[in-house]
């Protein structure tokens, strides 16, 4: 399946925020978007302009889509699917995206980034409530616990998630660092998304 392979840092100086993209280098020094916060290209520092309110919309949407790293088409159906569901539609795409096998994965210290989460479930090392699972959109439900693999548990790949994450971990996730398991204690609330978002724009640049 077609995926950006450029820069990722790129992506988030385009998106003008921290998309988190590359595991420990996001929290330090090295960050792109701390040394230098303007957008890509020779042009990006004079491209300040005031932007329309499609614009906006499309940024924010860029925003959700590459920091979840989904295609177009995937957030097109997750968004689908949230506007099907009971309660507020931003809110409800929102929880789909953070309920998704990958974004568990990220979200409870058991991987770096979301790239690497989504790497690491598609090879196969993760079980759901004992049984392997390994379609990183797999929207977990409350109630899941998602654990790696015991022929993985020894891997380097977790030496890590097995010392413990320096992350601020969600409080809807319950994270046993040690046994590599993490519980999905309570759906995520808006208040749990870790980066800002206008989550109202997304829903508006698709009724267009
Ligand atoms: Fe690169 Fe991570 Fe900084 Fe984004 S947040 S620019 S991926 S280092």
């Amino acid at each position: 399946m077609a995926r950006n392979t450029g820069s990722v840092c790129r992506m988030c100086r385009r998106e003008g925020t921290k998309l988190f993209l590359k595991g420990e280098k996001c929290f330090s020094q090295k960050c792109a978007v701390a040394k230098r916060p303007t957008p890509p290209g020779q042009h990006g520092q004079a491209r300040q302009r005031k932007m329309s309110e499609y614009g906006m919309q499309l940024r924010e949407k860029q925003k959700a889509r590459r920091a979840y790293g989904l295609l177009e088409n995937q957030f097109r159906l997750t968004h689908n699917k949230a506007l099907k569901m009971k309660g507020v539609s931003g809110e409800n795409l929102l929880q789909l995206l953070e309920r998704r096998l990958d974004n568990v994965v990220y979200r409870s210290g058991l991987a770096n980034s979301r790239p690497q989460s989504r790497q690491l479930v598609n090879h196969g090392h993760f079980l759901v409530n004992g049984k392997k699972v390994d379609v990183s959109s797999y929207i977990v439900d409350e109630g899941d616990v998602v654990s790696v693999r015991d022929a993985s548990k020894t891997s380097e790949l977790f030496k890590a998630a097995r010392e413990g994450s320096a992350r601020i971990l969600p409080k809807w996730l319950s994270v046993n660092a040690e046994e590599l398991k993490a519980t999905v204690s309570a759906l995520p609330e808006r208040t749990d998304i870790d980066f800002a978002l206008q989550e109202n724009m997304i829903i508006e640049f698709y009724s267009r």
